[in-house]
């Protein structure tokens, strides 16, 4: 049910006394218009650094640009400032992190008329106006910080509105749910610290990634509401830490609260997360075989030649939109249209995506999704964006600069 660029120019061309049923599809794309969507999880600046391109014009290779963002309904879109682990450990986060948000203001400055780089939820209204998408920056891993809580502020100053406290592994904040051994048992000390400083700051604190012991000691550290920026729902992938349990979803919704459910492949289809589990830790078992190895002094097995055999055994599932459903439905039986949204994860699973959910062209699929399976127009507007506007405006104005 994917529409054409052409076909949303039709229908905006239409008079508006032509009526228009409310679960047509029609309607959908209308609704996604109409309502403020906030994806809080794109991956482009991560993008740029690999391979450049004006986010501006149509970009088929890349998933967010601008013509396709305005064809979804994209109002506020969190480009995300992702450092990795090995860019941490090489001391290059730091610099990493300004160089994405560097490209992101020069997108920005080469296109005024299309975007405009958000600061406070208050502005939404009023720099939406015209047909902009607004750029606001969430930080993917601490790291960029160091062990320095001044940077935090420095990193509010640049834009930065989450921080989302660790990626893959442990680091100097807090345990990843991907890491087969915690070294903290939690929010390290500086973690603590961390999160204080950004409560502090009006930083919103992201528990996306983090371990369960690691969200339990943010929640329990945190004056105000806390994101899941980008993480799925565990009830459908048992085992899986980086998805939340209900009990976490509830606790985070306890506190006002938003989990935001990530489209992809790997989050909500059931195989694809029990094969990422047993990737790791086949991943582990090679480092762990290497190591022995070198300490014989013998020859190391090849990372790239394991992962090709990886990938040729074990194929992407076919997926499908009822995933994303599926979560979402699940999400807001449990605790509440007003504790749900969305943090896609586009241009950063390598295209492993549901068939109706390639890109950010594609949000009216999910709003007649939703108004299929019987959501009405206030939850879906509520999770398409009100409802993560709400915790960021609750953050702000707890801060205390
Ligand atoms: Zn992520």
């Amino acid at each position: 049910m994917r529409r054409t660029l052409l076909s949303v120019l039709l229908l905006a061309a239409l008079p508006a006394t032509v009526a228009i049923a409310a679960d047509s599809p029609e309607a959908a794309v209308q609704l996604a218009q109409d309502a403020i969507i906030v994806d809080t999880h794109i991956d482009a600046p991560g993008e740029l650094q690999s391979h450049w391109d004006d986010l501006g014009v149509l970009t088929p290779n890349k998933e967010f640009d601008y013509p396709r963002a305005r064809h979804g309904g994209l109002d506020v879109a969190f480009m995300s400032i992702y450092t990795s682990p090995t860019e941490d450990a090489e001391g290059k986060a730091w610099q990493s992190a300004h160089a994405q948000i560097d490209a992101i203001e020069a997108l920005v400055q080469r296109h005024p008329d299309k975007f405009a780089l958000l600061r406070s939820p208050g502005d939404v209204e009023r720099l939406r106006a015209g047909g902009k998408v607004l750029l606001t920056f969430g930080m993917e891993n601490g790291a960029p910080i160091g062990d320095d809580l001044g940077e935090l502020a420095k990193f509010h100053a640049r834009g930065v509105r989450y921080i989302t406290l660790a990626h893959s592994e442990n680091n100097r904040i807090s345990d990843s749910s991907y890491a087969h051994d915690k070294k903290w048992q939690g929010l390290s000390p500086f973690g603590g610290q961390v999160v204080a400083e950004m409560n502090r700051l009006g930083i919103m604190v992201d528990v996306s990634h983090l371990s369960d012991d690691a969200i339990r000691d943010v929640l329990a550290a945190t004056d105000v509401p806390v994101i899941a920026s980008h993480s799925g729902v565990r009830h459908f992938t048992p085992g899986f830490e980086r998805n939340l349990s209900d009990e976490l979803m509830q606790a985070i919704a306890a506190e006002g609260g938003v989990v935001q459910l990530v489209f992809g492949t790997a989050f909500v289809n059931p195989q694809a997360a029990a094969d990422m589990v047993a990737h790791f830790q086949a991943r582990a078992a090679l480092a762990r075989e290497n190591e022995a190895l070198a300490a014989a002094g013998k020859p190391l097995r090849s990372k790239d030649e394991f992962e090709k055999a990886w990938a040729a055994a074990h194929p992407v599932p076919d997926t499908h939109i009822d995933a994303v459903l599926d979560q979402v439905d699940h999400a807001v039986k449990l605790v509440g249209a007003d504790h749900v949204g969305i943090g896609s994860d586009f241009d950063g699973v390598g295209g492993e995506l549901p068939a109706e959910l390639k890109s950010v062209a594609d949000y009216p699929n999910l709003v007649a999704g939703m108004q299929a399976r019987g959501h009405d127009e206030e939850t879906i507007r509520k999770v398409l964006g009100e409802n993560l506007l709400r915790v960021w405006a609750a953050v702000e104005a707890a801060a205390r600069r």
